[in-house]
């Protein structure tokens, strides 16, 4: 088990001493270093903030319509990522719609697709 002498704070690497539990030399590098944490998860979670509003935007840019038929090859070109959706719909006999907000795409024959809009959203 470690000592607190060979304990070293968690943000300066400045010797601690105490508890043994003790993980940072003052409350300012307790800060700073949940801070930092704070941060990464921010760009984690805007970097898919952003590709999610992208999809939006593209479905709702190549659907003006409101409901038509598109092949995967062009939502590809237009830059649309097929990973990301913010919720999926399955109807009774088993068809998959992948909403990104509002805006949505149910996968059909022949690498096509049908882009819808979810109207009458429920929050
Ligand atoms: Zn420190």
């Amino acid at each position: 088990m470690a000592s607190p002498e060979n304990q070293t704070c968690y943000e300066c690497g400045s010797r601690l001493k105490g508890r043994v539990d003790k993980k940072f030399c003052s409350d300012q590098c307790r800060v700073t270093f949940n801070n930092k944490i704070k941060r990464e998860e921010n760009r984690v979670m805007n970097h898919i903030n952003n590709i999610l509003r992208k999809n939006r935007n593209i479905l709702l840019k190549l659907n003006p319509q409101g409901k038509s038929r598109i092949s995967r090859e062009r939502m590809n070109e237009a830059g649309f990522n097929f990973t990301y959706f913010t919720s999926v719909y399955t109807t009774k006999e088993g068809a998959k719609y992948y909403y990104c907000y509002d805006q949505g795409y149910l996968p059909i024959e022949k690498d096509q697709c049908l882009l819808v809009v979810r109207k009458n959203f429920t929050i």
